[in-house]
């Protein structure tokens, strides 16, 4: 870096800062801001002299909001110093010139912004968000309807002045209610949950305030005497004896521990209902940390460790229009690939028209794409600040993008559906979706397989796939496919001609039926009475309403689905579960089970063995979960289990308890 382009950066992310702190609407990720952040750390420690007062890294947060009271704080709000590696903790404290002896208490670092209550004897009296850290803004009145906030904390009765500290924040579920409702006003959607959190605490109307869900983590106190505390493990104690939550914290004697928990902590940030985006490591005991000191912006007694960036931002370069196995039509945004934790996103479902229109897409735009845990890359919002106009309207297509039949609008009136029966595009969706686990468990037809034989003629509606063997030495000749791949695949076309009832039933695609109402009825049915059944029987059925009691009798009542079916009954034989007419096994009755790891069969067995005697089956391991069943390389579930005492079990012992 130059000192040119130092200075255009600087400018640069001074601008950002603005968007971010004051206006709550960022055009860049966090995750550009940290890396050119860094760029400019690293110029100014290059070239001290040619240092600049206005660059961001002398300051904390930005001006405050015009409308708003100003509070100076009695004590500076500081930031954070940020560490991207376990070495990089380590060396910052190892810049202290003694060595702690107290350990370090790590908390979890809850993306929010930050506040400041002052409580007078005992009574809440002001709030201010931090704001450049020595000036900010009176937000008194909106933190009042903040329900985890106490307004009279009797432990701090005899306690003249006392100021908390700590994370206002936006739980998951509220931010997405929120966009959602936002939608219904037309107004442009939050980026994410901190700009969310900022934005409905900083509101000039309270009651606007009090209908966001705001929730609150406090972690610091300041302006007391007469509170013997002396480490930040019992100032959580403390805190939580008066009425506070406080953010999960492990407390850990050396650094080097610090490296499972970071592990831990990205495996599960996804389950949480809230948003981190690293740990904070604290000096445990408060000597320590006031021997530590500060520097112009921040403690040298605390370090962020940030975690890999789940938000980033990148180029809608395209909508595509996908045509699924009902024929419902998907608007699906084509991303230039960006990577986030670990994984290179290229495209995103936008699920509807309505929803491309809610976020104000444009073809062209900056958008934020996030993606946590599990959770399939979400498109959240453009940053319309570096439009130029060169973006483009979505227009949604009129006809079929596959067959070029006219679209009609779908049952929920959100979307378009190609109605075109032989409309290919639904055929491979469907067949993707009958070949898949939970349906006929076919491996070894994906979509490039699905294309071949399509092409050759040989696969135009799922009995076909019966029929695949005897083509399967052109198979193997034409295209060159291994005999173990075109063997295998006859093996698991052969395997699947025995087949569950629930799976077959899963297998028919009918709107509305999943995995759950196929199980409830393959309790009450058999095939011939499925298909004779009227809307009024399959109602008695739990779970089963109108809509969809109709949706399977009009599925049946349709002459080429009837002959699908006819079809398939003449290649598959249908299997139904054992009917006991002993005392049904109560083995595991109210016990909660989580699976984890490899098993020496498929988790959903295991799944239906403990649903079958009374137990339920969780995803994720609590303090309520009685047994965790673990299998071969189990991860971050059997971590857990073990943080909190659950008890583990192994296959041998599960079949034991069985009996
Ligand atoms: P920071 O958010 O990285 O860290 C300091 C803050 O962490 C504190 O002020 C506090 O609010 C919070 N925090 C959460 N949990 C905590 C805990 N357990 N203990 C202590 N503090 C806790 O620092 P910052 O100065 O507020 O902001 C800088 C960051 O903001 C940048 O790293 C960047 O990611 C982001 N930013 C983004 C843009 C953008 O355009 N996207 C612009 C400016 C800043």
């Amino acid at each position: 870096m130059d000192f040119e382009k130092y200075l255009e950066t600087i400018d640069l992310l001074n601008k950002a800062a603005a968007a971010y702190y004051r206006d709550d609407s960022p055009f860049m990720s966090d995750e550009e801001y940290d890396r050119l952040y860094r760029e400019v750390v690293d110029f100014e420690w290059k070239n001290p002299d040619k240092k600049q007062s206005f660059s961001p890294t002398m300051r904390v947060g930005s001006k405050i909001r015009e409308g708003f009271t100003k509070v100076v704080h009695s004590e500076k709000m500081m930031s954070l110093d940020d560490a991207f590696s376990v070495s990089e903790v380590e060396e910052f404290f190892n810049r202290l010139d003694f060595v702690p002896s107290g350990g370090y208490v790590v908390e979890q670092k809850i993306d929010g912004l930050a506040l400041n209550i002052i409580y007078e004897s005992g009574k809440f009296v002001r709030a201010a968000t931090r704001g450049d850290g020595s000036v900010g803004e009176d937000v008194t009145e909106n933190v009042a309807t903040v329900k985890e906030i106490p307004l009279y904390v009797p432990e701090f009765a005899g306690i003249k002045l006392i100021e908390v500290r700590g994370e206002v924040y936006m739980p998951k579920s509220s931010f997405e209610e929120l966009n959602a409702a936002k939608s219904g006003y037309g107004e442009k959607p939050f980026a994410n949950p901190r700009n969310a959190a900022a934005g409905s605490l900083r509101q000039l109307d309270p009651k606007v305030t009090a209908s966001r869900k705001l929730k609150f983590f406090a972690y610091a106190i300041t302006g007391i005497s007469g509170v013997d505390i002396r480490s930040q493990e019992e100032l959580h104690t403390f805190l939580r004896n008066s009425g506070f939550k406080t953010p999960h914290f492990e407390k850990m004697e050396k650094i080097e521990e610090i490296e499972p928990l970071v592990e831990r902590t990205i495996a599960e940030r996804g389950d949480l209902p809230f948003d981190i985006d690293g740990l904070v490591v604290k000096l445990n005991r408060f000597d320590e940390q006031r021997a530590a000191g500060f520097l112009t912006k921040t403690p040298r007694w605390a370090i962020a460790y940030k975690l890999p960036a789940i938000e980033k931002t990148t180029k809608l370069l395209d909508i595509t229009w996908q045509v699924g196995r009902t024929g419902i039509i998907t608007p699906v945004a084509e991303l230039e690939p960006v990577e986030i934790a670990g994984v290179v996103v290229k495209r995103a479902t936008l699920h509807n028209i309505e929803e491309v229109e809610r976020k104000g897409l444009k073809i062209g735009d900056t958008v934020f794409v996030r993606r946590a845990g599990d959770v399939i890359p979400e498109v959240t919002a453009p940053a319309e600040q570096l439009r130029d106009g060169s973006e483009k309207e979505v227009v949604h297509p009129e006809n079929c993008p596959v067959c070029g039949s006219k679209l009609a609008k779908d049952e929920n009136k959100v979307g378009y559906k190609c109605q075109n029966i032989d409309c290919p595009a639904k055929i491979a969706a469907y067949i993707s979706y009958f070949v898949s686990k939970g349906c006929f468990n076919i491996d070894g037809l994906g979509e490039k397989q699905v294309e071949f034989l399509r092409e050759k003629g040989w696969l135009k509606s799922v009995t076909d796939i019966f029929h695949i063997s005897d083509y399967a030495l052109m198979l193997a000749f034409e295209k060159g496919w291994g005999e173990k791949s075109v063997y295998n695949l006859l093996e698991s076309i052969n395997k699947a001609r025995k087949i569950r009832f629930r799976n077959f039933i899963n297998a028919l695609g009918i709107d509305g039926v999943g995995e759950f109402i196929a199980g409830e009825l393959e309790k009450k049915f058999n095939v011939e009475e499925l298909v004779s059944a009227t809307p009024a029987l399959l109602m008695q059925i739990d779970g089963i309403g109108d809509i969809v009691a109709n949706s399977i009798s009009d599925f049946f009542a349709d002459r080429q689905n009837h002959e699908t079916v006819e079809k398939l009954l003449k290649e598959v034989e249908i299997i139904y579960p054992e009917k006991s007419d002993g005392p049904a096994n109560t083995a595991f009755a109210g016990k909660t089970f989580v699976i984890t790891g490899t098993l020496s069969q498929p988790r959903e067995v295991f799944a239906e063995k403990i649903k079958s005697s009374g137990g339920k089956v969780s995803g994720s391991v609590s303090k309520k979960t009685d047994f965790v069943l673990v299998g071969d390389d189990a991860g971050s579930k059997l971590a857990k289990a073990r943080e909190l005492g659950v008890k583990t079990i192994t296959e041998e012992e599960f079949n034991a308890m069985l009996g």
